[in-house]
């Protein structure tokens, strides 16, 4: 389906959100993400298409995907997308994932995010703010600068238990310490969460209480 750019708002240092009018009514889940695809001049050999967490909640009009911009180094894909204008439309699939909320609300809920891993718990946060549903969420939110500290005021006012970490890297120890009954959900580039996945196994948390989404592109470890 086409979406229609309609604005961009700037979200933190080289973060930007994008949001879209859909041109039919799109269904979705808070927490899960579409693929784009934007055809350009001379891709490069990272070609064309994208996948991105919808940062939006389905309580708002607009979609939007949350992303970063690295400048020179970025792929034609990013510059391409941060030229375009309001008014310019682009291709998406279907939202999908299982990277979504628990239905029982009592479901006590440690969020872990290195960098741009921050977008599904803003689109749950979103949601759950707009739904005037209130649940216990702890966020443990790495960055390697506090300029990069995405949707702060969501989560401090929704009463997320908001644990910033800058610079630092996320361990197993710190998630473990905070893990105790709650259902646990990782999310950030590649080799962090599959790193955090395998040790957190490890060191005795239940496969039924991890939920883990990868964000590949980004190759820093511990924050996109
Ligand atoms: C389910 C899912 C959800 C996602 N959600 C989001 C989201 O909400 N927001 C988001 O920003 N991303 C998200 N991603 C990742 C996204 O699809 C891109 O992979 C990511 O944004 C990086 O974009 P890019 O490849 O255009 O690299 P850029 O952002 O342009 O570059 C990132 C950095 O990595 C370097 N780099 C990356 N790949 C290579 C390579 N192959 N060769 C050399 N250098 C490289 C770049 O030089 C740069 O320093 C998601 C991915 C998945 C699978």
């Amino acid at each position: 389906m086409q979406i229609q750019l309609v604005r961009t708002e700037p979200v933190a240092q080289n973060i930007q959100s994008f949001l879209f009018k859909p041109t039919a009514a799109v269904g979705y889940t808070a927490g899960q993400f579409i693929q784009m695809t934007l055809p350009h001049h001379n891709p490069d050999d990272r070609g064309i298409k994208r996948w991105f967490t919808l940062s939006s909640s389905p309580t708002q009009e607009l979609l939007s995907i949350t992303t970063k911009f690295a400048g020179d180094a970025s792929s034609s894909f990013k510059k391409e997308l941060f030229s375009l204008q309001p008014g310019d439309s682009v291709e998406i699939n279907s939202p999908e994932g299982d990277f979504v909320l628990p239905s029982d609300p009592g479901t006590e809920l440690l969020f872990v995010a290195g960098g741009m891993g921050i977008t599904p718990y803003h689109s749950m946060v979103q949601w759950l703010a707009d739904s005037g549903e209130k649940r216990n969420i702890t966020l443990l939110y790495g960055v390697q600068t506090k300029e990069e500290l995405a949707f702060t005021e969501l989560f401090t006012s929704y009463g997320v238990n908001f644990k910033p970490l800058i610079g630092e890297r996320l361990t197993t120890d710190m998630i473990m310490k905070e893990a105790a009954g709650k259902l646990v959900y990782v999310s950030g580039p590649e080799p962090m969460v599959e790193a955090l996945n395998d040790s957190l196994i490890a060191g005795g948390l239940p496969d039924e209480r991890l939920k883990t989404d990868y964000f590949p592109g980004y190759q820093n470890n511990y924050s996109a």
